[in-house]
């Protein structure tokens, strides 16, 4: 069952009306993991992440996306992670960012919305073009006509892509992945 606890300090507008949840879960082929999330209900600030109850090593896993079935594949997501789909988007972390489990799809679709977001606020015709594109690849890409790849590397080893066809590889330094 979750813990939770109301009526923190939010760490950004500073009134006492935070929640903060902690849970642990059992993610198959993982192990067991902590997740947490705060939310403000005055600034609406949230937060997410996860972490392995065990240590992880630094990691990097590359998945080849070849079909719809794909879309099912478990994806777990630090906060401290880069995730990668060449030619379409290379998300940093930041310190917005949020960890999360998740499925492919669930990643391929907020990078569809954060691609939409763009394509509404962009005031050029050719990069809304760019981003009208982008939309129509990531659709390809998620009922399986056009093969992908989807890179997960995390500096804290709290992700993971959870498939046998997922290649599991030792994250070294900060090599700059060809895409
Ligand atoms: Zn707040």
């Amino acid at each position: 069952m979750p813990e939770i606890l109301k009526d923190q300090k939010c760490p950004i507008c500073g009134e006492k009306s935070l929640s903060l949840t902690e849970d642990e879960r059992e993610v198959p082929f993982f192990g067991r993991m902590y997740m947490f999330s705060m939310n403000c209900e005055k600034c609406k600030y949230h937060k997410a992440d996860v972490e392995a109850v065990e240590d992880k090593e630094p990691c990097k896993f590359t998945l080849d996306i070849t079909s719809e079935k794909d879309m099912h594949i478990r994806v777990v997501r630090s906060s401290q992670a880069v995730v990668k789909v060449p030619y379409v988007t290379t998300i940093e972390p930041g310190p917005g960012s949020s960890g999360y489990v998740t499925n492919v799809e669930g990643v391929l679709n907020r990078i569809k919305h954060q691609i939409e977001v763009l394509k509404e606020t962009e005031e050029e015709d050719d990069a809304r073009k760019k981003a009208k594109n982008l939309l129509k690849k990531i659709n390809r890409i998620m009922s399986g006509e056009e093969p992908s790849k989807l890179i997960i590397e995390d500096p804290s080893g709290n992700s993971a892509i959870i498939s046998e066809k997922a290649v599991k590889g030792k994250l070294v330094g900060v090599k700059k992945e060809e895409e």
